[in-house]
């Protein structure tokens, strides 16, 4: 089963908007397996964007991101990875159609609420930067049998 790593970021948090957020992710089926709160420090902003920091929106991306706290969490599901891409929507809120998170809440391009990795490969590497294996939690639940069928939970 895939594994994909959510953050809400600081405008999401600020905004109070965790609660709604989570809800949408369980609504889907998605099973959380991991969830924490956390200050992105600097060097893990760089770590984390590593793909961005020569960008020209990298040092505002890095002041937002490490503004305040945010929420990161571990979600499971069939084809997690692409599923949380497809409910976040494209990057610019403005963008972003109704019905996904950015369309929803937001009209920004860098306060766009949420984080999800863009690939299986970038979820295995970022769940590993933000959770110790410790902290995934592995549990049957119950309602598994009623998210999709035997030979999808794969
Ligand atoms: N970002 C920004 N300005 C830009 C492009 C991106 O501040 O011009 C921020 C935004 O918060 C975005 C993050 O940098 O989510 C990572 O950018 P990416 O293009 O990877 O977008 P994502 O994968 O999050 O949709
Ligand atoms: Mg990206």
């Amino acid at each position: 089963m895939e594994r994909t790593l959510i953050l809400f970021k600081p405008d999401a948090v600020q905004r109070r908007l965790s609660g709604r957020l989570l809800t949408r992710l369980e609504d889907k089926g998605l099973k959380i397996v991991g969830l924490k709160m956390l200050r992105v420090t600097k060097e893990l902003s760089a770590k984390h964007y590593a793909e961005h920091v020569t960008k020209p929106f990298y040092p505002l991306l890095e002041e937002f991101i490490t503004s305040g706290p945010v929420v990161a969490l571990v979600a499971e599901g069939p084809q997690a990875v692409a599923v949380v891409r497809g409910m976040m929507g494209p990057t610019n809120g403005a963008q972003a159609a109704p019905g996904t998170i950015r369309g929803d809440f937001g009209v920004s391009r860098q306060m766009n609420l949420m984080h999800g990795s863009d690939s299986v490969e970038a979820a295995t590497k970022e769940i590993a930067v933000y959770f110790k294996p410790e902290e995934l939690i592995s549990y049957e639940s119950t309602l598994a049998g009623w998210v999709c069928a035997a030979d999808e939970a794969k």
